[in-house]
Order: structure tokens, then sequence, then C-alpha cells
């Protein structure tokens, strides 16, 4: 079956002489591995661009049971350039296409993969060295399109509502802030009211006004993280995230 579909390159590396193996991201068909033959032999029109994080209109042949698809073509639409000119873009780009990897399975997610895009155009406009906050509001905005955004405004276990003023304990297992009582059954990570009117303005797809430190940008990306590894379950690290969490703005 032929698709075609836009698509960004999440992962490539060599194969044989002259190919590529490709982790997409498509609109229609969720995250596909993919064979580029003869990718990088090509030259001139014929060449396919297959940069990490390019974006394009690509062509699948799709064989049902199988895990590796083929890539006809892909016909570039954007490159963003503005990825690779910064340390903490870069960083950001990663996590944020490792949550592609992670999370995304082979059925089609379009307001996933729109997310993701949107997440990825911000990033490559940051400010240099301050990508954190572009890259944690696009991280959340994809946990909110994958549908399990935390809880905000009233507990996640008895729903007794919240002051937005009030600090807050969050909770991983429950799935966003506990009111006290429930936090002092079930304890949590303590989630400033700054902190937690953050997340609210990013998993509304929101910035956040004015630069983020990096001691508050590393709080927010350790919540993220553990966050990601209650609903992961597999038990894996996050490699990109675990880096991007070390040095959020590329020094
Ligand atoms: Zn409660």
């Amino acid at each position: 079956m032929l698709l075609t579909t836009p698509a960004v390159v999440l992962h490539a590396f060599p194969y044989l002489e002259s190919s590529r193996i490709l982790r997409l991201a498509t609109r229609e068909a969720g995250v596909q591995s993919v064979i580029a033959k003869g990718a990088r032999r090509a030259r001139g029109a014929q060449r396919m661009t297959l940069d990490l994080f390019v974006e394009g209109s690509a062509q699948l042949y799709l064989k049902p049971g199988r895990d590796l698809h083929t890539l006809g073509g892909f016909d570039l639409t954007r490159t963003r350039p503005g990825l690779g000119a910064d340390l903490g873009r870069f960083a950001a780009a990663n996590a944020l296409g490792e949550l592609m990897l992670r999370f995304v399975s082979e059925e089609p997610q379009p307001e996933v993969f729109d997310a993701f895009v949107a997440a990825l155009d911000a990033v490559a406009v940051a400010p240099p060295g301050d990508a954190a906050s572009a890259g944690l509001q696009g991280a959340w905005g994809l946990v909110a399109a994958l549908g399990f955004g935390p809880a905000l405004e009233a507990c996640a276990v008895c729903l007794a509502p919240i002051p937005p003023d009030a600090d807050a304990t969050f909770g991983h297992a429950a799935g966003g802030v506990l009111c006290p009582r429930c936090a002092a059954e079930r304890g949590g990570r303590r989630l400033p009211a700054a902190a937690r009117d953050d997340l609210r303005r990013w998993t509304e797809g929101l910035p956040r006004p004015g630069a983020l430190d990096v001691g508050t940008a590393r709080a927010h990306l350790r919540l993220l993280r553990e966050f990601l590894q209650q609903h992961l379950h597999d038990g894996r690290a996050l490699r990109a995230f675990d880096a991007w969490e070390r040095d959020p703005n590329g020094g």
C-alpha cells in the first residue's frame, strides 16, 4: 500500500553500502521504520535530504505485518536550520524526538504529530541560550496531545479544588496535583504555585512570560522526566531527556 504523508526524520543511520534506515514520525501512520534504498548514493534531484528533524512529504510503501517499510520518496518541506545552530535548541529537539519514539506507536495520531512539529518550530526560533522554556512548552503540549496531561486545577485523587496561588504537591502516580490531605497519604514532589502556573500555560500551548533560569529549568525537567517515566512503565532510561536535564540551555 502506498501512503503519502507529512513526516519528520527522528533517527537515521547508514545501512549496507548505499542505503539508510530511518525512524519517521508520520502524520497518517504514527512512528514507522523505513529503508531508503540508495539514499546515500543518489546525486542531484534523485538525492533525498534525510537529516535529523527535516520535514517533508514521505511516500511510504507499507507492507502489512512487517516492521520495516520502504521509503519511495521524500519531498522536503522544512529543514529548520535553527535547530543545529544552538546546543540548547538541539538538546530540546532531541528530547522531543525521544518522546515521539517512546510514546507513539504505528497508530495514526495526527494531533500528536501536529503538536510535535509546532514544538520543533518553536524550539528552532527560541532565543539562543534560552531554548529550555520553548522545549518544555513543546514537551508538555505533546503530553497533553497524547492524552495524559496532568491535573493542575483540582486534586488528581479527590477532585478538591486547589487555589491557583497555593503551593501544591505533585503526585506522579496520581497524574497531577494533590490536595494537602491526599499529599499526606501519598507523598509527592513539592510544586510551587509559580511552577504550577508554568505547567498550566505549557499544557495549554501558551508561553511562559520571562526567561527561565537554569535552576528552575532543571527542576521543571526533573518533574517532566519523572512524570514520563511513571507513564512509560518500561524502565528504560530517557537518554536524550537526561542530557537535556544536565544542560538545559546548552551551556
Ligand atoms: Zn485530594
